[in-house]
């Protein structure tokens, strides 16, 4: 999953609220960053903006050059998928190259300042926003570990099996779906998912790509909203879903079973999640909503990658 999921329109006060992952690990970083994103910045694009949400609507479609580097890959091997899937070859190097053009080509657009007329379609990145001083060394390693990741993709023997699978076993790529839970729309995205099994219909398998490092408690988490979504969407009572999580940077993987009581952890996770997100939106749509019901981070570890810090003035 990368964080494409914050270009999904934002709800208003009142509206039914939509949680994802992504948005309830936002709150828990920092709630000040929290509201920035999800409150602030709404409306940001128009043209009776405030200043302050015309900043935030800028800043919050900014990435880091990790962040960027994983959205990269992922798009890569979308593209290498949906060639599989239409039994058409491709070849590692052509997508490295083809991913160095586009690395290139989003560079130039952020040392440009293009996204700052196009904040949702041009590529921001927070170290030109900021002029962090990245040396040109740093930024090949980050193409490299893009190359690395691709490379690492192609040689998975989870992947020679997917191209062994037929088509109509491949139930989603990087599909961006929904379902309805305790009264709110629940987004997930999926890298990869198919129906598993020599002979048999009764496994799923959710694929998870990783370029950064290994995190495995969020990552069962992660699999484990998917899962959710599997259970009302691909299987019936008694299907079994497994987790791969692959980190592409080294090809080490987890595989594991998505039990039902992984799936009841995760309900739960979200339910109270919504609960501290409802009190909130309330606040987020007063008259006057009170800031300090949006407290900051003391975790001063995350205000020096964060993309609001300039409107936060922390
Ligand atoms: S700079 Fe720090 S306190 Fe301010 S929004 Fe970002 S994470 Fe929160």
């Amino acid at each position: 999953m990368t964080d494409q999921l914050l270009l999904w329109p934002e709800d208003e006060p009142g509206d039914r609220l939509t949680w994802s992952l992504s948005r309830d690990r936002r709150l828990k970083e920092c709630s000040r960053k929290y509201y920035l994103q999800h409150y602030v910045s709404r409306g940001g694009g128009g043209p009776r903006a405030s200043a302050e949400s015309r900043e935030a609507y800028l800043l919050k479609h900014l990435r880091n050059r990790y962040m960027w580097v994983g959205e990269i890959v992922h798009e890569m091997i979308e593209l290498a998928l949906s060639a599989f899937r239409r039994g058409d070859s491709v070849k590692v190097d052509a997508l490295v190259e083809r991913g160095t053009r586009r690395m290139r080509a989003q560079y130039a657009e952020s040392i440009q300042g293009v996204y700052r007329e196009k904040p949702p379609q041009a590529c921001g990145l927070i170290e030109h926003e900021y002029r962090e001083e990245v040396p040109r060394e740093e930024w090949k390693r980050q193409r490299d570990h893009m190359e690395q990741c691709l490379r690492t993709f192609f040689e998975l023997e989870l992947v020679a099996r997917l191209r062994k699978t037929p088509p109509w076993r491949w139930l989603a790529v990087e599909a961006l779906a929904s379902f309805d839970f305790d009264g709110a729309t629940i987004l997930v995205k999926p890298d990869f998912a198919w129906r598993d099994g020599d002979g048999v219909d009764n496994q799923v398998a959710l694929v998870d790509w990783k370029t950064g490092k290994a995190r495995p408690e969020e990552e069962k988490e992660q699999v484990a909203v998917y899962g959710l979504f599997a259970r009302r969407t691909w299987t019936k009572p008694g299907d079994m879903l497994f987790g791969h999580v692959v980190h592409l940077a080294d090809g080490t993987s987890s595989t594991f079973t998505v039990t039902d009581l992984d799936l009841a952890e995760a309900e739960g996770g979200i339910r109270a999640s919504l609960k501290e997100m409802r009190a909130l939106h309330a606040e987020a749509g007063a008259p006057e909503p009170n800031r300090a019901k949006f407290p900051m981070t003391e975790e001063l570890a995350f205000c020096t990658r964060c993309a609001f810090r300039r409107l936060c003035r922390r």
